[in-house]
């Protein structure tokens, strides 16, 4: 579970400065909170892949989102007309494929250990607390906030 304390703009803040080689000051981490530490940990591999295929300058992340349930974040080349490498896209796949196997294990919502669910149409990777919440909140016509602690 999230510290009580967890302060969501500051961690990105931190992801930033940390990771400003690849990340856009502008890019949207369109994921709920349990996911942020996925993402930490997945940038910091990415930049060892960069770094890795001499790439770390030419390279940038474009998106980080949820899709289907799962995370995506998705690392392309600077220059629309450049490519990776055979090798280098070979690796940033397998970290890509291994976070995306870890994020649908774990609450979006918290980070505590979840399941891949289809909520009414609508795939999400939740803990048990939270996919009671979400059920509740459509059984209930989805009034106000789906989850609340
Ligand atoms: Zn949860």
């Amino acid at each position: 579970m999230l510290p009580e304390s967890f302060e969501r703009n500051a961690y990105i803040a931190g992801l930033h400065e940390k990771h400003a080689r690849i990340l856009p000051p502008d890019i949207a981490f369109a994921v709920d909170d349990g996911w942020l530490q996925l993402i930490a940990d997945s940038l910091q591999e990415i930049e060892a892949c960069l770094e890795r295929h001499d790439w770390i300058a030419k390279a940038t992340v474009r998106q980080i989102k949820e899709k289907l349930g799962d995370l995506r974040i998705y690392v392309r080349p600077r220059r629309a007309s450049a490519s990776f490498p055979k090798a280098l896209q070979a690796d940033l796949f397998e970290v890509q494929k291994r976070f995306t196997g870890k994020s649908i294990e774990t609450c979006e919502q918290c980070g505590d250990p979840g399941k891949l669910d289809n909520f009414d149409g609508y795939l999400q990777t939740l803990c048990e607390r939270h996919s009671d919440q979400r059920r509740a909140w459509i059984a209930g016509g989805r009034k106000g906030d789906p989850f609340h602690d």
